[in-house]
C-alpha cells in the first residue's frame, strides 16, 4: 500500500449529508423511520442509493431476490469481489444507523476511492442486502440467506406479508421505481466480505472507543418447555397434595439458570414468555408452558448448553421442544487482525466484541472470509425510534472500512495483504 492510500480519509460532510437525505425516506415523529422491507419508503431509499451510484459512474445491478449491488472495477477486472454493505430496511418503526449505517459508509468507501484515483486490485462492492430485518415478510437475513444457498430462492419469492402481498409481487412493484436496474446472477462468489453496522449493545460505549473488532455472531437456541401438574381448589387442597406446575417451572427455570452459566459472563439466558393454565387466581395451576432464549458466541460452548437445558428437562420428566438452532459463527481471524491493525494505524483504540444481534454477515461468512466492523450506539438502545450514533463514531467507522478493504482489495501500487 503507497503512503498517498494510506493518508486518505473518508469525506465526514458527505457522509453525514447522505445520512440525513436517507433518515427522510420513511421518517417519525420520533426521529426515526418506519421503512420495511420494499415498502414505498424504502423503495425511495434504494432509488436515493441508486441514484447516486449512477451518477458517480459505479455499475449497479439487483440479483433475482433484490439485493443491490453497487461496483466500483478493480485493476483485474475479472477478479472476484471485495464486498461490503447491509441494509436499507428497518422495523415499523426502527431507528435511524441499524443497517442504513453499513450502507452508506459502504458508499463513502466507494466515493472516498474514485475521489482519489485510487486503484484497487480487485472490484470493490456495496451490496444492499433485501429485507434484513425480517418484520414485514420472513425470515430475517432473507437477502444475504438466498445469495449464500441456505434459503430456496422460490421459497423466499413466495413468502408474505400480513396483507397477502408476497416477496415476488413487492419486489416487481419496488424494481418498477428503480429504473433500467441490470439483473445480477444470484450466488456470485466475492474474495472477502465486511460489514459496517451499530453495535446495539453497550460495550463500546462503556469503553469510551469508537470502533469495535467484531470476533463473530453469537449462536441462539430457543426452547418451548411445557411442564404439567393437575388443576385443584386454592383454598382446601393441602401442600402434600398439590401439584402446583407454576410452582415446579419456576424451580425449573432457577436450575436452568444455574445449568448455563459459564464464568465468562458471555451467556444469555432469558425466560421471555410464559402460559399459566387455567390462569385463574384460585385454581392450582395445571400446565405452564414458558420459552428459553439461549445464546453465547463460543460453538463448544454453545453446544454444551444447549446440551444441558436438555438435560435438566429430561430428568426433571418435562416435555422441551427446541424450535430455533443458530449455532456460533467465527469471523476469519485474518479480517479481524485487519481491522484492529486498521484502527492501530489510524490511532484509534479498539476491542474485539461478538455480535449479539444477527446480520448478513452471517450468512458471507459461510461463503468467504468476513468480518464486521462495530460503532458505538447511545445507551445500546436499538430497534428503536431513539436510535442514535455519534457523527464522530461514524466517521471513524467509515475510515475504518476505508482501511481495512484497501487492505483485502489491495492496492494496485503495492501488495494485497488478503489472503
Ligand atoms: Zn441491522
Amino acid at each position: 500500500m503507497n503512503t498517498s492510500a494510506m493518508a486518505v480519509s473518508v469525506n465526514a460532510d458527505r457522509l453525514l449529508a447522505r445520512h440525513d437525505a436517507m433518515a427522510r425516506h420513511g421518517a417519525t415523529p420520533l426521529g426515526g423511520v418506519n421503512r420495511p422491507a420494499l415498502s414505498a419508503e424504502e423503495t425511495r431509499a434504494r432509488k436515493e442509493l441508486v441514484d447516486w451510484g449512477r451518477a458517480r459512474g459505479f455499475a449497479c445491478s439487483v440479483d433475482p431476490i433484490g439485493n443491490i449491488f453497487v461496483r466500483r472495477p478493480g485493476i483485474e477486472v475479472e477478479a472476484l469481489p471485495v464486498r461490503t454493505g447491509s441494509h436499507l430496511d428497518s422495523q415499523m418503526p426502527g431507528g435511524n444507523y441499524d443497517g442504513v449505517y453499513g450502507v452508506l459508509a459502504a458508499f463513502e468507501v466507494l466515493e472516498t476511492l474514485e475521489d482519489n484515483g485510487i486503484d484497487t486490485l480487485v472490484p470493490v462492492e456495496l451490496v444492499v442486502w433485501n429485507n434484513e430485518e425480517g418484520c414485514r415478510f420472513s425470515p430475517t437475513t432473507m437477502g444475504s440467506a438466498v445469495h449464500a444457498g441456505a434459503l430456496p430462492l422460490g421459497q423466499a419469492l413466495k413468502a408474505s406479508d400480513p396483507a397477502g402481498i408476497t416477496v415476488a409481487e413487492a419486489l416487481a412493484a419496488s424494481l418498477q421505481e428503480l429504473g433500467d436496474l441490470p439483473r445480477a446472477e444470484l450466488g456470485s462468489p466475492s474474495k472477502a466480505y465486511i460489514e459496517a453496522h451499530i453495535e446495539q449493545g453497550t460495550l463500546l460505549e462503556s469503553q469510551g472507543l469508537s470502533v469495535g473488532a467484531v470476533t463473530g455472531i453469537q449462536g441462539t437456541a430457543q426452547f418451548l418447555i411445557e411442564v404439567l401438574g393437575q388443576e385443584a381448589h386454592a383454598g382446601t387442597t393441602p401442600k402434600e397434595k398439590r401439584k402446583d406446575a407454576l410452582r415446579d417451572a419456576i424451580r425449573l427455570m432457577e436450575a436452568l439458570d444455574a445449568a448455563v452459566q459459564t464464568d465468562d459472563d458471555l451467556v444469555r439466558f432469558t425466560v421471555g414468555k410464559l402460559d399459566v393454565w387455567p390462569n385463574a387466581v384460585n385454581t392450582v395451576p395445571s400446565r405452564v408452558v414458558f420459552t428459553v432464549d439461549l445464546r453465547h458466541p463460543s460453538a463448544e460452548l454453545f453446544d454444551r448448553l444447549v446440551a444441558s437445558v436438555k438435560n435438566v428437562c429430561a430428568s426433571a420428566s418435562v416435555a422441551c421442544q427446541q424450535t430455533l438452532q443458530s449455532s456460533p459463527v467465527s469471523f476469519d481471524p485474518a479480517v479481524v487482525a485487519i481491522v484492529e491493525e486498521s484502527c492501530a494505524q489510524a490511532g484509534l483504540g479498539t476491542a474485539r466484541l461478538p455480535s449479539g444481534a444477527t446480520h448478513d454477515a452471517k450468512y458471507m461468512a459461510e461463503l468467504c472470509s468476513s468480518g464486521m466492523i462495530f460503532i458505538p450506539c447511545r445507551d445500546g438502545i436499538s430497534h428503536n425510534e431513539r436510535e442514535h450514533a455519534q457523527p464522530r463514531h461514524m466517521v471513524d467507522g467509515a475510515n475504518i472500512l476505508l482501511a481495512s478493504i484497501l487492505r483485502l482489495a489491495g492496492e494496485a501500487t503495492g501488495s494485497s495483504a488478503c489472503k
